[in-house]
């Protein structure tokens, strides 16, 4: 479905990212990972995700925290790849605390890139896309960016950041071929929420296993987990002709959460 078109995904290397750019490069997209990690293992899946879905993929290990690390993945990604297409603003970092507790260096750090790098991104690759007069610009938000939740001041804000930017995106780009939605997940098993859970059973001493489940069953009626592979595919559906006319809006894919 997505056969010579360039996918960007930012923070790829894990997660709901990696399961993204998989999606995309099993459609026939080439790819362009990004993000953080162990660089054996980041070359071992480049490699792989090239060999298994025969489409080319590149690594670009952008610091996306700064405004230069953005316009740099964008850079790097339409001088190797020709153009950008689809832009997939996913990369996230999480932390917790009550606000009055929460670090000015933690908040700066969750804005710079839950949210002024979408901002950032989206800035650079307009050009390119109003040039082609085609392009998808798909945010991953959260069920946070609709509702909130308590310690997570810094995530909530830039999540709700995320949707608004969505919006203004959408209707600044309207009738020239590019569409900008959100994704909202809910719960999603990755390292991020696997960390969550790990150290609020840890701070109060109790078995992990009985934690998550009731950590799960609080917020999302299916009690189950968002799998990876499904905001994958959403990703797709959103990058296809299917969704042309699909803009500004956000998707919730979270067992209900929102649903209450
Ligand atoms: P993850 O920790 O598995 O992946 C995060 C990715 O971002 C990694 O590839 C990491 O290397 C990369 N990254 C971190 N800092 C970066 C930086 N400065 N520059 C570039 N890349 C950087 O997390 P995930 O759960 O897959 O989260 C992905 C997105 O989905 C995030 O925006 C997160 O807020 C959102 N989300 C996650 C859940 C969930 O339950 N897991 C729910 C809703 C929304």
């Amino acid at each position: 479905m997505l056969r010579g078109q360039v996918a960007v995904v930012t923070g790829s290397t894990s997660g709901i990212g990696l399961a993204i750019a998989t999606a995309m490069a099993k459609e026939g997209a080439a790819v362009v990972i990004n993000g953080f990690g162990d660089s054996a293992e980041i070359e071992a899946i480049r490699t792989s995700m090239q060999r298994e879905y025969g489409v080319s993929v590149s690594y670009v290990p952008a610091d996306l925290s700064t405004a230069e690390g953005c316009a740099e993945l964008i850079h790097q990604a339409s001088s190797r790849h020709g153009n950008v297409d689809i832009l997939v603003n996913n990369a996230g970092i999480q932390y917790l605390a009550p606000i009055e507790q929460f670090p000015a260096e933690r908040w700066n750090a969750i804005i710079a890139l839950n949210l002024s790098a979408v901002f950032h991104c989206t800035a650079a690759v307009l050009p390119l896309m109003k040039q082609a007069r085609h392009g998808r610009i798909i945010n991953i938000s959260s069920t946070h960016g609709l509702v909130a939740s308590v310690h997570k001041a810094a995530y909530v804000a830039a999540k709700h950041g995320v949707i608004g930017l969505t919006k203004v995106t959408a209707l600044e780009t309207a009738g020239q071929g590019i569409t900008c939605n959100a994704i909202c997940p809910g719960w999603t098993k990755t390292p991020l929420s696997e960390k969550q859970i790990d150290d609020y059973a840890l701070k109060i001493g109790r078995d992990r296993t009985e934690v998550a489940r009731e950590m799960l069953a609080e917020k999302q009626p299916s009690e189950q987990y968002v799998l990876p592979e499904q905001l994958g595919a959403a990703a797709v559906f959103l990058a296809s002709p299917a969704a042309a006319q699909m803009t500004g809006t956000q998707m919730a894919m979270d067992g209900g959460w929102t649903a209450r």
